[in-house]
C-alpha cells in the first residue's frame, strides 16, 4: 500500500456531539488540499456513542481508520498510538473537539514544505477558556521553560506538524510518563511555529478537569528536569545556615544566664523544618514512582481493536506480525 503525504492523528473520548461535523470539517478540508491522506482516529475507551459513529464513518471512507482502545489510557497515550501507526510523510496531531481547526494545517503543511520538521500551532488568543486556565496554563509553560534543560516553544498545546522523520524517531521512546510535546522539542530538528486563534470547543465538555492538569503538568516537569531534587540541597543548606545562627544565639543566652523558654523560636523552628523535609519526601516519591512504573515496562496502551488498519501489537505499537487467531 502506498503511503500517504498527510496523516492526522485526532484523540477522541466520548465526543459524541462533535464526529459529525469534524468530519464535515475534515472533509472540506481535503477537497482543499491537493494530498493523499489519512486520518487516524484514536477512541480512548469512550463509553457514549462515539464508537457507533466512527465506525459508520470508517464503513464509508477507508481512508478513516480508527484504533479502539481497551479502556481510557488518556490522551497522550492516544496520540502515542496514533504516531506509532501514522504513515503520512506529514503528521498532524489534532484535537477532536475542533479547537485545532483543520484550516490552519494548511499554513502548517507549507511551512513544511519550506523544509521545517515540526510545525506547531502556538496560540495567539483562546477563546472560551477562562481566565483560570490561560492563567495557570501560562504560568505552568514559564515556570516549565525556567526548570527545562531543552527549548520547549510557549504557549502551545500537542497540534503540530511532525515529518516522518520526527515520527520515527518519537517511535522509539518509549517512556510511561509522557509529555509528548516536550519529547518533541527533545527529538530535535528544525522546528517553527504558527499562530492561530484557538477557538472555544464545538461542544461538549473539557476531558482534562483540574485534577488531570496537575497531574500533566507534574509530569511535565518530572519528565524533563531533576531541578526539584536538587531544592533538597539548597533547603538544607539554607538550614544550615540558620542553625548555625540559632546554635550561636542558643550558647550565648544560656552562658549569658538570659534562660528565656524561647517556645515561639523552637515552634516556628521544627515546623519549618518538618514541613522542609515532608515536601521533600514527596518531591522524592514522585521520581521514585515513576521508576517503579518505569521498570514495570508494561505497553502504553492496550488496543481492542482497529478499523481499516491490520490489528495492533499493544507491545510495539506497531502493527502485529504473524497469524492472528481471532
Ligand atoms: N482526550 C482523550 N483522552 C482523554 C482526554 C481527552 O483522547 O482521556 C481527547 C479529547 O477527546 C479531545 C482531546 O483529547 O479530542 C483534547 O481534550 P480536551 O478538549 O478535553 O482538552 P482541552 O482542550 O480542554 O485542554
Ligand atoms: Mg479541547
Amino acid at each position: 500500500m502506498q503511503r500517504p503525504a498527510l496523516s492526522l492523528i485526532i484523540p477522541v473520548y466520548n465526543e459524541e456531539e462533535i464526529i459529525a461535523e469534524l468530519d464535515r470539517r475534515l472533509k472540506a478540508f481535503f477537497r482543499e488540499i491537493d494530498e493523499s491522506w489519512e486520518v487516524v482516529f484514536v477512541d480512548d475507551g469512550s463509553y457514549d456513542h462515539t464508537p457507533a459513529a466512527l465506525k459508520e464513518l470508517a464503513a464509508a471512507e477507508p481512508r478513516y481508520k480508527v484504533i479502539s482502545f481497551s479502556r481510557n489510557f488518556g490522551h497522550q497515550a492516544a496520540i502515542t498510538a496514533g504516531m506509532d501507526r501514522a504513515e503520512g510523510d506529514a503528521v498532524v496531531i489534532m484535537d477532536g473537539d475542533l479547537q485545532d481547526p483543520p484550516e490552519v494545517v494548511a499554513a502548517m503543511i507549507q511551512k513544511w514544505r519550506e523544509g521545517y520538521d515540526v510545525v506547531y500551532g502556538q496560540r495567539s488568543l483562546h477563546h472560551g477558556e477562562g481566565v483560570f486556565k490561560r492563567a495557570t496554563a501560562a504560568a505552568f509553560y514559564r515556570l516549565l521553560r525556567a526548570l527545562m534543560p531543552i527549548e520547549m516553544p510557549l504557549d502551545t498545546g500537542d497540534f503540530r506538524l511532525m515529518s516522518r522523520s520526527v515520527v520515527l524517531a518519537m517511535r522509539a521512546l518509549r517512556e510511561q510518563h509522557r509529555f509528548v510535546r516536550g519529547m518533541v522539542s527533545w527529538v530535535g530538528f528544525q522546528q517553527t511555529a504558527v499562530q492561530y486563534e484557538r477557538p472555544e470547543r464545538f461542544a461538549g465538555e473539557t476531558k482534562y478537569p483540574l485534577r488531570k492538569m496537575i497531574r500533566f503538568a507534574i509530569d511535565g516537569i518530572t519528565s524533563f528536569s531533576i531541578v526539584p531534587l536538587r531544592l533538597a540541597t539548597w533547603l538544607g543548606l539554607l538550614s544550615g545556615l540558620a542553625a548555625i545562627v540559632t546554635s550561636g544565639w542558643a550558647l550565648y543566652s544560656s552562658i549569658a544566664g538570659e534562660t528565656v523558654p524561647a517556645w515561639a523560636t523552637i515552634t516556628i523552628a521544627v515546623a519549618l523544618a518538618a514541613s522542609a523535609q515532608l515536601i521533600m519526601t514527596g518531591i522524592l516519591g514522585e521520581y521514585i514512582g515513576r521508576i517503579y512504573e518505569e521498570v514495570k515496562r508494561r505497553p502504553l496502551y492496550v488496543v481492542a481493536d482497529t478499523l481499516n488498519l491490520p490489528p495492533t501489537d499493544s507491545a510495539s505499537g506497531r502493527e502485529k506480525t504473524g497469524k492472528v487467531s481471532r
